[in-house]
């Protein structure tokens, strides 16, 4: 079932993997086919270098398994949250990525500071609010997609493609495979450059005009900084 999707999503995995995202098991990325809507997503226990084809598991949206033998990801009820909350996304990536966690256990969100991010991300990229006790207790995963739609209620998904959620990590998403694998790169490399610039200085900022700017160019199709 959905073949050419569990190999695109098993090699996003891998390129979360190559790019240093993912250490341990701590990441995942899931996919959903245009057609059916059915999503693949990586197992929860297979490490990235064991990782094949085959063991990615398939689910419909209320998370029934559709074929896979394991257990797919614990955040796989994050991940439908974002999908039925965000029609365009086609591919979430979720990481404990270093720089991204450093901000999202901070509590802090990723100010935009220069044109490497404004090429990726309109906005300073958001952190999620802290949950409620009622909301860790039961549904857990649920709940965590539906405070990452939440956070934007007033603003287009697809202009800052990337939420921290609070004491955890980044999830970040793509309206197919390689724009959300592209964006989990890009968010952990200026979430680094944010962290050293904001310690040379403090009131570090940016131009609304370059953001701008930054924004309409990469909608006529380009990533140049
Ligand atoms: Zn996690």
């Amino acid at each position: 079932m959905l073949e050419g999707l569990k190999i695109e999503v098993y090699k996003a995995n891998q390129e979360l993997a190559k790019n240093g995202l993912v250490t341990l098991r701590w990441g995942n990325i899931s996919a959903r086919d245009e057609r059916t809507g059915y999503v693949a997503i990586k197992p929860r226990r297979t490490a990235f270098a064991q990782l094949r084809p085959d063991d990615l598991i398939v689910c419909d949206m209320e998370g029934k398994i559709l074929e896979g033998l394991q257990t797919p990801s614990s955040d796989l009820f994050t991940h439908l949250e974002i999908y039925k909350a965000f029609p365009q996304v086609m591919s979430v990536a979720h990481t404990h990525s270093k720089w991204a966690t450093v901000f999202a256990q901070a509590g802090k969100s990723i100010p935009n500071l220069g044109t490497a991010h404004a090429d990726y991300f309109k906005y300073d990229i958001p952190v999620t609010r802290t949950m409620r006790p009622e909301e860790i207790a039961k549904d857990y995963e649920k709940n965590t997609g539906r405070i990452i739609a939440d956070a934007f209620t007033l603003k287009d998904p697809m202009t800052t493609p990337a939420i921290l959620v609070k004491s955890h990590g980044p999830f970040v998403w793509g309206r197919n495979i390689p724009d959300a694998v592209d964006n989990a790169v890009a968010l952990e490399y200026v979430a680094e450059m944010a962290f050293y610039t904001l310690r040379l200085n403090t009131d570090a900022d940016m131009n609304k005009y370059l953001i701008e700017k930054h924004v309409q160019r990469k909608q006529g199709g380009k990533n140049e900084q």
